[in-house]
C-alpha cells in the first residue's frame, strides 16, 4: 500500500506522515501506471454498477488546495459517469443549518451500484466547526460518535467506505496558492480566505489527528495520501480504491451470470412462444 491506512481507533499524529513520496516511480512511470489502474478501476465500476449490490462512497477531505478537486476529476475519471457522482459541500444554508447535521450528507449518499465522492464532508462539522467556534464544544463533541454511527449504518447497508485525507505539506500550499494567483488560467481558484484558513495550520492539524484518532474503523477506514505529488496522489488512491473493491469482485460477477442466465431463459421462452 503506498499510503498509510487507519483502521483502529487511537493515538495519531499525522504530521509525521510524509507529505511528499514517490513510491519509487518517476513522473512517467507513475502516469504509466495510473492509465492501467484507470482501467482496473473502471471495470470494476462497471460490475459494481450492473451487479447492483453494493454502493461505494468515497470521502474525500484536505486542506484548500491539497488537490481534492484534481483527484476527482482524475479517479473519477476513470469511471463511467453514468454511474458516479459527485457531491460538494460548502458552508451549509439556512436550510441546512436547521437540520441535524448528517441531513445534508445522508441525502446524497450513493444508491447501490452507485459511486460518489464527497468534496469535503460531515466531517467539516467537526473540522471547521471546531478551528473557527461555530458551535461549542459539547456540540461538536458528540460528533464523532455520531459519525461513527452513522457510518456503521451505510456500510450495514452494503455502502462500501473509503475516506481520503489528502496530504500536503505547509510549503506545498503556499506554492499553489502562489500559483493560483500568477497564473491567469488558475487565478479563477483564487479565493482570499484560503490565506486566512492558512493561519489556522495547527488547529486544523489538531482537528485531523482527533478524527484520524476517534473515527477510523476497519469498515471505514481513513488514508492518508501524501499529495505533494499529483502524479503519486492518483496512483495512491487508485490502488486504495482497486483494492476496497476487488474482494467483491467475484461475488458481482457471479450475481451478473445468473442475471444473465435468467434472461437467456426467458429470450428462450419468448422464442418457442413465438415459434
Ligand atoms: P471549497 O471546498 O473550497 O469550495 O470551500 C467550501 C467551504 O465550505 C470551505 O471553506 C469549508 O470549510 C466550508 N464548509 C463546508 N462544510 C461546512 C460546514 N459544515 N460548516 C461550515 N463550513 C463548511
Ligand atoms: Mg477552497
Amino acid at each position: 500500500m503506498l499510503c498509510e491506512k487507519f483502521d483502529n481507533p487511537g493515538k495519531v499524529s499525522f504530521t509525521t506522515i510524509p507529505t511528499k513520496l514517490d513510491g519509487d516511480m518517476t513522473e512517467a512511470q507513475a502516469l504509466t501506471r495510473f492509465a492501467k489502474q484507470a482501467i482496473e478501476l473502471g471495470k470494476l465500476q462497471e460490475l459494481l454498477s450492473a451487479a447492483g449490490t453494493h454502493a461505494l462512497l468515497v470521502v474525500l477531505q484536505g486542506r484548500d488546495a491539497s488537490g481534492k478537486d484534481g483527484a476527482i476529476k482524475s479517479v473519477a475519471g476513470a469511471m463511467n459517469p453514468g454511474g458516479t457522482r459527485v457531491a460538494a459541500f460548502k458552508v451549509p444554508t439556512p436550510e441546512e443549518r436547521a437540520h441535524d447535521f448528517l441531513w445534508r450528507i445522508h441525502k446524497q449518499t450513493p444508491g447501490k451500484g452507485e459511486v460518489v465522492f464527497f468534496n469535503r464532508s460531515h466531517y467539516e462539522d467537526i473540522l471547521v466547526v471546531r478551528v473557527h467556534n461555530l458551535a461549542p464544544k459539547e456540540v461538536w463533541e458528540k460528533r464523532y460518535e455520531d459519525i461513527n454511527n452513522f457510518e456503521n449504518l451505510l456500510t450495514d447497508n452494503n455502502v462500501i467506505v473509503v475516506k481520503f485525507f489528502l496530504h500536503v505539506s505547509k510549503d506545498e500550499q503556499e506554492k499553489r496558492l502562489l500559483d493560483r494567483e500568477a497564473n491567469s488560467e488558475k487565478s479563477w481558484k483564487l479565493n482570499p480566505s484560503d490565506w486566512t484558513e492558512r493561519s489556522f495550520w495547527d488547529d486544523y492539524s489538531a482537528a485531523y489527528d482527533d478524527v484520524l484518532e476517534r473515527c477510523s474503523m476497519e469498515n471505514a477506514p481513513w488514508y492518508v495520501v501524501p499529495s505533494d505529488n499529483k502524479w503519486f496522489r492518483n496512483v495512491a488512491m487508485a490502488e486504495v480504491l482497486i483494492e476496497a473493491l476487488k474482494p467483491y469482485k467475484a461475488e458481482w460477477k457471479a450475481s451478473l451470470a445468473k442475471l444473465g442466465a435468467e434472461q437467456k431463459v426467458a429470450l428462450e421462452k419468448i422464442r418457442a412462444e413465438s415459434a
